[in-house]
């Protein structure tokens, strides 16, 4: 079984089920006012921010700080993984 990741904080489960049964904490509509969602580019050594390219090892890291090439403003969402 492979894992797959929510694009959002880098949580990972075995199913796609499980990952989008609960909530996540780093949601764009706000903390858990969401839930995880899928992340469907492939497990990788580097993560690519889509907007401002930058790079962390893992999506978790990536999705932790904010971008400053934030389609909703300079620091108003968090990087988001390109596929
Ligand atoms: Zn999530
Ligand atoms: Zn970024």
């Amino acid at each position: 079984m492979g894992k797959f990741y929510c694009k959002y904080c880098g949580t990972f489960r075995s199913s796609v089920a499980s990952l989008t049964a609960s909530t996540c904490p780093r949601h764009p509509d706000g903390p858990n006012r969401g839930r995880h969602a899928l992340y469907e580019g492939g497990e990788r050594s580097e993560y690519v921010c889509r907007y401002c390219g930058a790079k962390r090892s893992s999506i978790m890291s990536l999705t932790a700080s904010s971008c400053p090439r934030h389609p909703n403003g300079p620091n108003k969402g968090k990087h988001a993984p390109a596929r």
